[in-house]
């Protein structure tokens, strides 16, 4: 396999980036400042292309690689990748999931409880030396609130069975309602925004939940909600979520993505009332290695003719 071209487009964990290069002929995109050169040079031997979250194949790359077979991505989300133009020309689509769900179900209460107990701002407290001079104020209990799910996909249910040993009732909202599910389902976000207090965003970003979270969810959700962004950045509507955090419109915000990451909108590193973390939700060494291994597993499949692990198209 090693005369196979693969087209990393991202930063990856170093075990994936050398396990790639052990076995393809692995061209790094960065190492090419002017990418019309990688492509001059390198488009008739790539055979696949490996992104993330961050970076994946849109329909200009996908185009400018004519011997393309197979996009692997090292994330379950693939809304960095054209899927219909892959299904269009019979490139393969593979991502990493359920190896990640618990990890990211973990981050969504991590980030529930650091943002309702204050975690954040209390080890602030004492390493400032403030706790000497008097006690750290009360904050919110967790145990007991309602928690809504927008998306009771893997990831979601995840979420949903952690917090019910919290004792939280659940809701949630998808397209359809899950008929095996115990939870109560509301046909819309502002309903179940207007029902809970700890509202969590888990499902895949597409164009119908591209700013899921708008002015009218926010203003259902209220000075009192908080919102636990696990999904995608582009979900909320960011100005709209700055402003209502900054006017106490809304009590508080969990968030792992941002609209234009890294970047973060700077009025909110002054507040108190968000935690915010830095797209992290799958970033522990042991899941990023079983994504690696399910990237070059997919990648091995689809070279030697045989089905694919975790195939999406
Ligand atoms: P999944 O199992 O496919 O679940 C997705 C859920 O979202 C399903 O219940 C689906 O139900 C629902 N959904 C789809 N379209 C919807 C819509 N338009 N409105 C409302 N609900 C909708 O996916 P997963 O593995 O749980 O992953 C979910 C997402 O989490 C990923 O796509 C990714 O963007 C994000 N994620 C983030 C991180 C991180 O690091 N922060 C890590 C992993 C994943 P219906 O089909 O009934 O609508």
């Amino acid at each position: 396999m090693g005369s196979i071209g693969v087209l990393l487009v991202c930063q990856v964990m170093p075990y994936l980036e050398q396990e790639l290069d052990k076995r393809f002929k692995l061209f790094r995109e960065w190492d090419y400042p002017q990418k019309a050169q990688l492509l001059t040079n390198h488009a008739a031997s790539i055979r696949a292309v490996v992104g993330n979250a961050s970076a994946g194949a849109d329909a200009e790359l996908i185009d400018a690689l004519p011997k393309l077979e197979i996009v692997s991505s090292f994330s379950v989300g693939v809304d960095k990748i054209d899927l219909n133009k892959c299904k269009e020309k019979g490139i393969r689509v593979t991502n990493t999931p359920d190896v990640l769900t618990d990890d990211v179900a973990d981050l969504a209460i991590g980030l529930i409880l650091a943002l309702l107990r204050r975690i954040c701002e209390s080890d602030r407290y004492v390493r400032s030396g403030q706790w000497k001079k008097g006690d750290y104020k009360l904050t919110t209990k967790f145990s007991g609130k309602t928690v809504g799910i927008i998306g009771l996909g893997r990831i979601g249910a995840a979420i949903a069975k952690r917090a019910e040993g919290f004792n939280c009732p659940i809701s949630y909202f998808s397209r359809t309602e899950k008929r095996d599910s115990k939870y109560k389902y509301y046909p819309s976000v502002v309903e179940l925004a207007s029902n809970c207090d700890i509202l969590v965003v888990a499902c895949p970003l597409t164009e119908e939940t591209h700013h899921i979270i708008n002015r009218e969810v926010i203003d259902a959700l209220g000075p009192k909600g908080v919102l636990i962004n696990i999904g995608r950045g582009k979900h909320v509507d960011e100005p709209e979520l700055v402003s209502a955090l900054v006017e106490g419109r809304l009590g508080g915000a969990g968030l792992d993505v941002f609209e234009n990451e890294p970047h973060v909108p700077e009025e909110l590193f002054g507040l108190e009332n968000v935690v915010l973390v830095p797209h992290v939700g799958s970033g522990t060494v042991e899941t990023r290695t079983a994504m690696a291994d399910l990237v070059l597993g997919n990648l091995e499949a689809h070279f030697l003719g045989k089905p694919l692990l975790t195939p999406l198209v």
